[in-house]
């Protein structure tokens, strides 16, 4: 019987935002106004294929964006806890869902030596076209209208969940590790073995605090974390129990 790890990927495993920090490879590392003001809410996706298609259009090539990603720092502790991981990989399965994208993350993960440590990563799938231009698609549809458009997280999980069930095999608990506000989805439909993990002060973190002050009930237990050693604490104790 394993715990599964779900990962949250932008300022969770990285301390910082691939969509946002990619925009340093622009001329000037900046956008230009129109296309910065064309961004849409719930519309992330179809934003950064314009970010993408206009570096293209400006001559970055993949290899400059491929050095800019894997330059991203880690957030602080999270290579002591993807070792921990795969040290105790026969307690744990390890998933990443996240609104980035496919090559980013292939990237970080390959540049840091951690691809190992994932089973499966779900995000937006990325590729670069022909022209040298990085394409990026929605992840799935859904129904769910709490999420945005191209990704709900809890769908997501529960399609994984049920498929490894029907695989052989279950989990005892879901630890979920996130920071942002697409991580809430997710997170209030745990149930009550397993452990949010929210990201101290991001607005995960925020949300949840909101929702116990109001006292929205929520299933699992929550605990905060501002590093990856105080995550491999928490693991600890759960193989411990
Ligand atoms: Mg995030
Ligand atoms: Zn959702």
């Amino acid at each position: 019987m394993k715990i599964l790890l779900v990962f949250d990927f932008d300022n969770t495993i990285i301390d910082d935002n691939s969509d946002t920090w990619i925009v340093q490879c622009a001329p000037d590392k900046k956008l230009p106004v129109e296309l910065e003001d064309s961004y849409e809410k719930g519309f992330w996706t179809e934003f950064m294929g314009r970010v993408f298609k206009y570096l293209g259009e400006e001559g970055v090539k993949a290899e400059e964006m491929k050095r800019a990603v894997t330059s991203m720092p880690f957030t602080f502790g999270m290579a002591e806890l993807f070792s921990f991981i795969r040290k105790h990989k026969n307690k744990f399965d390890c998933i990443i869902i996240s609104d980035s994208n496919s090559v980013f993350i292939s990237w970080a993960l390959e540049a840091a030596n951690f691809h190992d440590v994932f089973d499966k990563v779900f995000t937006n799938p990325a590729a670069f076209d022909s022209n040298g231009h990085l394409t990026v698609e929605n992840y799935h549809a859904h129904s769910c209208n709490r999420c945005p458009k191209n990704l709900c997280k809890n769908v997501v999980l529960e399609e994984f969940v049920d498929k490894q069930l029907k695989e052989g095999v279950n989990y005892t608990q879901v630890v979920y590790i996130g920071d942002g506000g697409n991580d809430v989805c997710p997170v209030t439909f745990l149930k009550k073995n397993d452990v949010a993990m929210p990201r101290k002060g991001y607005t995960l973190h925020k949300t949840l605090s909101r929702m116990s002050q109001n006292l929205q009930p929520m299933e699992s237990n929550v605990v905060v974390w501002s590093s990856g050693l105080e995550i491999i604490s928490h693991l600890q104790f759960l193989i411990k129990e």
